[in-house]
């Protein structure tokens, strides 16, 4: 009987006392310093410095890297807490440590050699955002269709090629790109390649103007004979497809909890709206239609939270996850789009206007359903596997 208590596996929303208090922690630091500043990025389309800086302190940008190089030392799961919690006060938040931990330390943790850990671990878990760039103007959904080209001379690699859509592009330091190495060889020939912002021919380009996640920055990357040392090359050259395909899988789960957090923070700010707003004498939330509305919201982001956290556990304990991370994207990032407009249906026309933060995270849902895979080729990844 003992055994058998013991092997009970633990419910999935049930927290272990290290993740409750750092789950407790960024939800203080999301209240306090995140949500007071998210509206004047948003305005402005630019990160607060002095939040990146705050973002590194608290170890919230080196989630997984290993306490011996400056990192947290924490696990995946905690990286989509850590997500979840920023992004119910800022998903453009959310996605600039969600892009740095479950892409670019997640890439070097799995492929990067020991002396490549050594130089750029420290530097990713102090001050260095980093980036993660395989699309490009023509090749999105088909990323393996990519044109930027890799020759090698020497013991360098000289790369020529534009990227668009590179989140993070105007912050960071360190870049993930992909660029193939032969063309005539599909994706055989796709390598990864870590990239440093100073290195000669690689020029940050223009920043998209979007919709959502207007403090979050999207540039292209632009790199005119960009010399790269052979030791810079992550995984085997010919073996970026798996570092590409890999990670984003993990990705995706990142991206479910972002918009995850996005609903429950549009749901958050509308309970307490309901409660306030009077009309026909009372709470509109005294009335039951308002109040079955709010029950199907929350049934809705509960769904959503039970199908990232499970494909998150699965990850971390190192079982195949690959369909419930697709499932997780398609559902949170569909759900969070559904809540977000709902939300400002019950602000009425005050949720129209910028005087309440439901507004931006209408814009910003919309984002969850394009980047890291269209809700169609999570889909498409779906029915794979039914199909098999
Ligand atoms: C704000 C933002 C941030 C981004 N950040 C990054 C980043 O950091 N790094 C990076 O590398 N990329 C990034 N991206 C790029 C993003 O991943 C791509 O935009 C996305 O993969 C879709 O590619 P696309 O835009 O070329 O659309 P397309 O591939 O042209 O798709 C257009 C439509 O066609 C549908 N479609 C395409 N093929 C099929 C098919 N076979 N079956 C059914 N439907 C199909 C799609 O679902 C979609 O609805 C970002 C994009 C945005 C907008």
């Amino acid at each position: 009987m003992q055994t058998l208590i013991q092997d009970t596996p633990r419910p999935l929303t049930s927290l272990s006392e290290q993740e409750k208090m750092f789950q407790q922690a960024v939800r203080d630091f999301a209240a306090s310093e995140v949500a007071p500043r998210a509206m004047a990025m948003d305005q402005a389309q630019q990160m607060d410095q002095e939040l990146i800086d705050q973002l590194f302190e608290l170890g919230l940008m080196g989630v997984e890297i290993p306490e011996m190089y400056g990192g947290t030392g924490a696990d995946f799961f905690t990286s989509v807490l850590v997500v979840e919690e920023l992004s119910k006060a800022d998903p453009a938040i959310g996605v600039l440590v969600d892009v740095q931990n479950t892409l670019v330390t997640n890439a070097l943790r799995r492929w990067a050699s020991d002396s490549q850990k050594a130089r750029y671990y420290p530097q990713l878990a102090s001050d260095t955002v980093g980036a993660y760039a395989l699309s490009e103007a023509g090749s999105g959904s088909d990323a393996f269709a990519l044109a930027c080209r890799a020759v090698q001379d020497g013991d360098d690699w000289v790369l020529n090629g534009q990227k668009m859509w590179i989140t993070n592009g105007a912050e960071a330091g360190l870049f993930i790109v992909f660029a193939t190495v032969d063309p005539d060889a599909g994706y055989r020939g796709i390598t990864a390649f870590l990239v440093e912002r100073d290195y000669d021919g690689f020029t940050v380009g223009r920043k998209e103007d979007k919709l959502g996640i207007r403090a979050s920055s999207t540039t292209e990357l632009i790199l005119e004979d960009v010399r790269v040392p052979a030791e810079n090359v992550l995984n085997d050259v010919g073996a970026g497809y798996k570092v590409a395909i890999e990670t984003l899988n993990e990705g995706r789960i990142g991206i479910g909890a972002q918009m995850l957090g996005l609903a429950q923070g549009a749901l958050d700010h509308t309970v307490r709206y309901v409660k306030e707003r009077e009309q026909f004498g009372r709470a509109i939330g005294s009335f039951q239609g308002v109040q079955f509305q709010l029950a199907e919201m929350a049934t809705e982001v509960e769904a959503g939270r039970l199908l990232v956290y499970n494909a998150a556990r699965l990850k971390n304990a190192g079982q195949p996850f690959l369909t419930k991370a697709a499932m997780a994207k398609l559902y949170a990032s569909e759900m969070a789009q559904r809540v977000a407009s709902l939300c400002i249906d019950l602000h009425g026309g005050y949720g129209f206007t910028k005087e309440y933060p439901v507004e931006k995270l209408y814009r910003d849902a919309k984002i969850g359903t394009i980047y890291e895979g269209t809700s169609n080729m999570q889909r498409q990844t779906i029915a794979k596997a039914l199909m098999r």
